[in-house]
């Protein structure tokens, strides 16, 4: 008996049942986009066994992922072992009610990965408190007769905003704000700390990049308008404009849709369901589908929304062809040229 608790002790069964249960998912995700790199490879040379991707040839038969975000290669090995080079990432991230996983090598998983899902959370939390969603709050800093409170400002509903400081001030602090109030005649000054929305842009767009890659694999990875987009969410001082549409998804309308009209618009959309503590929002980001003409369109799409959709509440007047419940390569073979093959 005694026995056997200490071997309880020593062996939590837990954490192995979670360990195989990681590596079992991986495993399954790596194999299932090494078979569509393969066929898509395939597809490229006709029945051709090897394939070159970024200058180098591999054997088909040899199951290679591709790091969707740096394009690194790597065998089965990388999804073994206690610190594997593969990761699960959660699309969008688990903190924000993301439910499908794909796999990122560790350093895009890791450099990216956690910075961009703070961004995500801050940039929504303030699109809370200036829509006016009750119980909001946004991180301010309240200038009281020059001197200066950090702390929150929290939307109560009904016009109503309270002001809260920072738990970090004592108690002494706090009983002495009265004086300042009546030195500044009840005047306070806000400056409030508005989350970077090129931040928050870029991790969306990072969100649906990898949703997309989930839905049509390689072929949309090594696509050459898809390689701008890589490239822009690589380098800091990229310009490329990011075409989000934040408002009016509803909840049946979270999936991948072609926009077919206006044609000056017509690229890829995706509306993703982001879920934190008190609010689900539905964010569209448009991505550029293949070909010169879609990117023409997709860099136009700020002036063309400017000057045909202003004045008219923001509402948009398009014809979608929506992929509801559309699980791509995930699931079917022929998926793998999809990514093309949608706009025929
Ligand atoms: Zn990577």
């Amino acid at each position: 008996m005694i026995l056997i608790k200490k071997l309880c002790r020593t062996l939590d069964l837990t954490d192995v049942f979670k360990m195989n249960k990681g590596l079992e998912k991986r495993k399954k995700i790596f194999l299932r986009y090494a078979d569509s790199f393969n066929l898509y490879i395939k597809a490229q040379g006709g029945e051709a066994i090897y394939g070159e991707i970024g200058g180098k040839i591999y054997r088909i038969d040899k199951a290679i992922y591709v790091c969707p975000l740096c394009l690194r290669k790597f065998t089965i090995k990388a999804v073994e072992g206690e610190n594997p080079l593969l990761t699960l990432e959660h699309v969008p991230p688990k903190a924000l009610g993301g439910p499908s996983k794909i796999l990122t090598c560790k350093v895009c998983n890791n450099t990216s990965g956690k910075d961009l899902d703070s961004a995500i959370m801050a940039g929504l939390k303030a699109y809370s408190f200036f829509t006016g969603k009750p119980h909001s709050s946004i991180p301010s800093r309240f200038i009281i007769n020059s001197k200066r409170f950090e702390g929150e400002l929290r939307y109560r509903g009904k016009n109503e905003i309270t002001l809260r400081l920072n738990e970090n001030y004592n108690s002494r602090e706090v009983i002495n704000l009265p004086p300042y109030f009546e030195q500044s005649e009840g005047r306070v000054n806000f400056i409030l700390s508005f989350p970077s929305n090129k931040r928050f842009r870029n991790a969306v767009l990072r969100v649906a990049y990898l949703q997309a890659f989930t839905l049509f694999g390689y072929s949309f990875v090594f696509n050459d308008n898809i390689e701008k987009i890589r490239n822009h969410l690589k380098d800091n001082t990229s310009s490329l404009n990011v075409n989000m549409l934040s408002q009016g998804f509803s909840n049946d309308l979270v999936g991948i849709h072609l926009i077919r009209e206006p044609k000056e618009v017509s690229n890829y959309l995706i509306v993703l369901p982001y879920q934190d503590a008190d609010s689900r929002y539905n964010v569209g980001i448009i991505l550029p589908g293949p070909g010169q003409e879609k990117w023409n369109n997709y860099l136009s799409y700020p002036e063309f929304i400017k000057n045909n959709f202003a004045g008219n509440d923001g509402n948009m007047n398009i014809t979608l062809t929506t992929l509801m419940g559309y699980k791509g390569v995930r699931e079917e073979k022929e998926a793998v040229l999809h990514f093309y093959t949608l706009w025929e």
